[in-house]
């Protein structure tokens, strides 16, 4: 088990802005989901969403890490630079936020070259992190992951506590997330019914009980846990789960040992304490 020095959990919070690409990326399953006011659900997202969780985050003096598929940070750029600008990390969410398993190589290659180019343009970086559009992916897509020299993933579930996934090039962390810290399975919900992960409309004081439960599970333990939250803009932006998460912010920040961190700081001990 990897321990990090000093600290009883870390916890990274943690945004995918899928915004209006989420819904447009599954027409071709169901061409409903194209319809003008599922693309406007995803739009509340970079519009109303963001501004108002950067705006908790600055609060707190907390910095997350927002995961943007490439088609939305062309779309929505000032928003995504104003998300950089602020100090958050950005990580890798492909481009055109499809199922990586359902793609060939070559279809997911392309993907990872077009999303990285743009990274590299508008951030003048390379990203550190990634997160798989649809929380799947297959071996190709590691491989990719190693040819382009990632330092952590964070779409893996197999513990709750950082691991290492060894690649040909790399080894690469895994800050694993799992799906009852992510807001999609609670609060997801459309009108039609067959888009996948979509849970129901929880209320949010079950979920805080959810989430508290497992943080506090996790603290207790004291085994070196991380606590990957992964949470939506166009779902957690809404006012009564956004006051549910500046709770469980609160109850974070009111115990000892307790590091709230970008991943890629959180990878970066990781390899430390292996002595990489
Ligand atoms: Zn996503």
């Amino acid at each position: 088990m990897i321990r990090l020095e000093g600290i009883k959990c870390g916890v990274c919070l943690t945004f995918d802005v899928d915004g209006p690409l989420i819904w447009r990326s599954k027409v071709r399953v169901n061409p409903k989901f194209g319809n003008p006011v599922c693309v406007s659900l995803g739009e509340f997202g970079p519009e109303v969403g963001v501004p108002r969780i950067l705006d908790l985050l600055k609060r707190y003096e907390i910095q997350a890490c927002f995961f943007i598929p490439g088609g939305i940070i062309e779309e929505y750029t000032e928003m995504a630079r104003r998300i950089h600008g602020e100090g958050h990390e950005i990580g890798f969410h492909s481009y055109n936020h499809v199922n990586p398993a359902d793609l060939t190589y070559e279809q997911q290659r392309e993907d990872f070259e077009r999303g990285l180019d743009l990274f590299e343009r508008i951030f003048h970086q390379r990203p550190y992190g990634y997160r798989s559009p649809a929380a799947d992916m297959d071996e190709k897509t590691w491989e990719l992951l190693d040819e382009f020299d990632f330092v952590y993933d964070t779409t893996m579930m197999g513990k709750d506590s950082p691991y290492i996934r060894k690649m040909k090039r790399n080894s690469i962390v895994v800050l694993p997330m799992h799906w009852i810290l992510d807001d999609w399975p609670h609060f997801g919900w459309n009108m039609y019914p067959n888009f996948p992960y979509q849970g129901n409309i929880q209320s949010q004081e079950t979920v805080y009980e959810i989430w508290k439960g497992e943080f506090d599970g996790m603290y207790e333990l004291d085994e070196g846990c991380v606590y990957v939250l992964c949470m939506h803009p166009q779902l957690m932006g809404r006012t009564s789960r956004l006051k549910m998460l500046e709770r469980l912010i609160r109850h974070m920040r009111s115990l000892p040992g307790v590091w709230i961190a970008r991943p890629i700081e959180l990878a970066r001990e990781v390899q430390r304490a292996l002595g990489q």
